[in-house]
């Protein structure tokens, strides 16, 4: 940490009362904005409460910072393909995992039903097709075997246990033809083995996880501890893939979205259609946001607008050199 005084005039070191009150200011601003759309193509999905709204931050050395409905539950959706990536990469080794799926961003959206011409992988880990293919992979004899392998990773990570929201599970099961023609598509070129519905059952189980914005903040600020929860200090993933992690949701976390939130926001993220959006300030702290309006390319609106401003106001682009540290 150093004294310097950045050029606009902040401090170089964030101090908590300062997150606090930006937290407040930014919820109170953005409250008021109410545009986009709830994802409705998971039926479930269409019936939450447009205005929830809550931003939490937590800080590697534990630090809590929160506004809004933080307690208010919602499904993980697309931000648990990190965390089974994470798993996939822990069981198999990056070597296997990267024979199955690449780390190419598609600049499609996540629900495309493509594959890479040449070696039939789906591009990345955070499209629908390519975590459908991570999903596969994760170890077990039976799907209650495997389910609990991933109830127990993401334990790891929130700090205590969570479970599967059944409507929105259900639901997403008797609605999701896309993704089960993306699984029948990766079967026919082997890229993933027959027992499709086992995986896609999986796949919509790991997406209907109920969590809410605080577990947001932490399950972020574990992967910005190189995979230590700062509360409960358990190692969620081996620090090794933490790269690989980081690198993949940096640029592919965003859909096809993922090139403009580097530029100008400028740190590792995933959004989810629920409207949850997991952010890593690396070696600092983990942001969580909950705001279920959607833009056209299905992020979160507000989440959109808050993270813009936050990594402005505390300079937490990664490649801007006025970077602040937390105090
Ligand atoms: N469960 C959703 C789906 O497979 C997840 C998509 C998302 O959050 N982007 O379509």
């Amino acid at each position: 940490m150093s004294n310097e005084v950045a050029a606009n005039n902040s401090p170089a070191t964030i101090q908590p009362v300062e997150i606090q009150e930006t937290l407040d200011e930014l919820y109170n601003k953005y409250r008021l904005l109410q545009i986009g759309q709830l994802a409705t193509y998971i039926p479930e999905l269409a019936k939450v409460n447009p205005e929830l709204f809550s931003i939490c931050i937590i800080t590697v050395d534990g630090q809590c910072f929160k506004v809004g409905d933080f307690q208010q539950l919602f499904t993980i959706q697309s931000i648990s393909k990190v965390f089974v990536y994470g798993l996939a990469l822990a069981e198999h080794g990056r070597e296997q995992v990267l024979a199955k799926v690449g780390v190419e961003p598609t600049g499609d959206a996540f629900n495309a039903i493509i594959l890479d011409e040449k070696s039939k992988r789906p591009y990345n880990p955070m499209v629908n097709a390519g975590a459908i293919a991570i999903t596969s992979l994760i170890k077990g004899n039976e799907p209650t075997e495997r389910l609990s392998r991933m109830l127990s990773m993401f334990e790891g990570y929130i700090g205590h246990e969570t479970t599967v929201d059944m409507l929105t599970f259900m639901s997403e099961r008797t609605t999701g033809h896309r993704n089960r023609a993306m699984a029948h598509l990766m079967l026919n070129f082997g890229m993933i083995d027959e027992k499709i519905d086992e995986a896609l059952d999986l796949y919509f189980q790991q997406c209907s996880l109920a969590i809410n914005c605080l577990d947001l903040a932490v399950m972020a600020a574990t992967l910005s501890n190189q995979g230590r929860n700062p509360l409960t200090h358990v190692q969620a993933v081996p620090s090794c893939y933490i790269r690989d992690i980081l690198s993949v949701i940096y640029t592919c976390g965003m859909y096809n979205f993922a090139g403009e939130w580097a530029y100008k926001v400028g740190l590792p993220a995933k959004s989810g259609v629920s409207g949850g959006l997991l952010i890593v300030v690396p070696g600092q702290m983990g942001i969580g946001i909950f705001s279920p309006l959607l833009d056209e390319r299905g992020n979160s609106v507000r989440g959109v607008k808050v993270s813009e401003e936050l990594s402005q106001r505390f300079g937490l682009h990664l490649f801007d050199c006025k970077k602040r540290d937390v105090g």
